[in-house]
């Protein structure tokens, strides 16, 4: 089949490594580096198993645990495997996730080389007290010199990874890390607010009271300051936590997720989402190794997933994007009438300045964004 005719899609690989565990993360990683090669090895049998996509990707995107950890031989050991096995389209976005304390002139030029095109790197401060906080493994030096040396090996398109709401900060501390952002003049930024995810040492540590966390008003207050400062640089919001230097530095492999196109992941916990279908892998790596040694698919578990719950999904994902929803395509979709279903919240939420609903276009207020989730849940209520 032509390529072209093809609808787009996205290839996951989830690199389970990091030197360390930071305290805030709840993403699967392992810190046994010696099982890298294995692991490479299995990711690309499980390619190799992976029935035919039924789409043309677009994209390629090496998250973790940390991308960078792995040599850049088996990166483009990776990428040839998926381009061999699926129809990759030949200007695809390539994405490597970089921490910034594991790379180097030498290893980002030969990643460059490799094939890789976009690099995210996770610098998530400039300052010092908030990255020993975080537990980090790299100063902020180490961050911006990641910086540099990435757009000396030939990543002109870069983002950078920063959070925020850390206990104590103040507006002008946020500020200057997103000044800090800006005067490197990446394509794409991604600013998160700390979350405490159950069962991570840094929600045990504030739940024993060795820190207070930021109050809910002052965390309000940074996440307004964001859009704005950000706008004024040139950066503008495109998603709840994203933020695009031009309409094409928009990460095109999250809009895979934002918009229920399909996409395959590899390696343990990956995710893959087609024809309304999710399935996932081992979430650990040995459980993923082992049923790659037995000749199997790693996959844990499935999921048709119905039409509620596609409705569902489509309120929490859309409501998340600035471009929101298009009411029209909605209605097609699910067959139902957007206006008559939701009108009890649609007046509320308009009334409250949180949701905009006008012609064909359904989407939250900047006000709404803090809320996404909660107004998701008011129209998933209704369903
Ligand atoms: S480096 Fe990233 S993936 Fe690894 S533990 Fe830290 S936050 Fe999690």
């Amino acid at each position: 089949m032509d390529k072209s005719l093809k609808q787009p899609g996205g290839i996951y690989f989830h690199v389970p490594f990091c030197v360390r565990k930071c305290p805030y993360c709840d993403f699967y990683s392992c810190t046994d580096l010696d099982r890298i090669p294995e692991y490479v090895a299995a990711v690309a049998a499980e390619i190799k198993m992976t029935p035919d996509a039924d789409f043309c990707a677009d994209s390629l995107y090496f998250g973790g645990g940390t991308p960078s950890l792995l040599p850049p031989k088996a990166i483009q050991q990776l990428i040839d495997a998926a381009c061999s096995r699926f129809n990759v389209a030949s200007a695809a976005e390539i994405t490597m996730e970089v921490n910034p304390g594991t790379v180097n002139s030498r290893n980002l030029a030969a990643f460059r080389q490799a094939g890789v095109n976009r690099i995210n790197i996770g610098v998530q401060s400039f300052q010092d007290a908030a990255l020993l906080f975080l537990s980090r493994i790299h100063s902020a030096d180490d961050g911006v010199r990641a910086v540099e040396q990435a757009r000396a090996a030939g990543f002109d398109n870069m983002g950078l990874d920063l959070i925020y709401g850390l206990p104590g900060q103040s507006e002008a501390l946020w500020e200057s890390d997103l000044r800090a952002a800006v005067r490197l003049n990446p394509r794409h930024l991604s600013c998160y607010i700390l979350t405490y995810e159950p069962g991570t040492r840094m929600t045990e540590d504030l739940r024993s009271g060795r820190f207070q966390a930021l109050p809910d008003d002052q965390v309000a207050r940074l996440y307004a300051l964001t859009p704005r400062f950000l706008a004024k640089n040139g950066f503008l919001q495109y998603e709840v936590s994203n933020f695009a230097a031009s309409f094409e530095t928009r990460s095109r492999h999250n809009q895979k997720y934002w918009n229920h196109l399909p996409y395959f992941g590899f390696g343990p916990s990956a995710h893959s989402f087609t024809k309304n279908q999710r399935f996932w892998n081992a979430r650990s790596l040995d459980d993923y190794l082992e049923k790659i040694r037995q000749g199997r698919l790693p996959t844990q578990a499935k999921e048709d997933l119905t039409p509620r719950q596609l409705m569902m999904e489509t309120f929490y994902l859309r409501l998340r994007c600035v471009d929101g929803m298009l009411v029209s395509e909605f209605d097609k979709r699910f067959d139902v009438v957007f206006d008559q279903m939701f009108d009890a919240v649609i007046e509320r939420y308009q009334a409250d300045n949180l949701l905009e609903r006008s012609g064909d276009y359904c989407g939250l207020t900047r006000k709404g964004m803090l809320f996404a989730d909660a107004i998701a849940s008011g129209f998933i209520d209704l369903i």
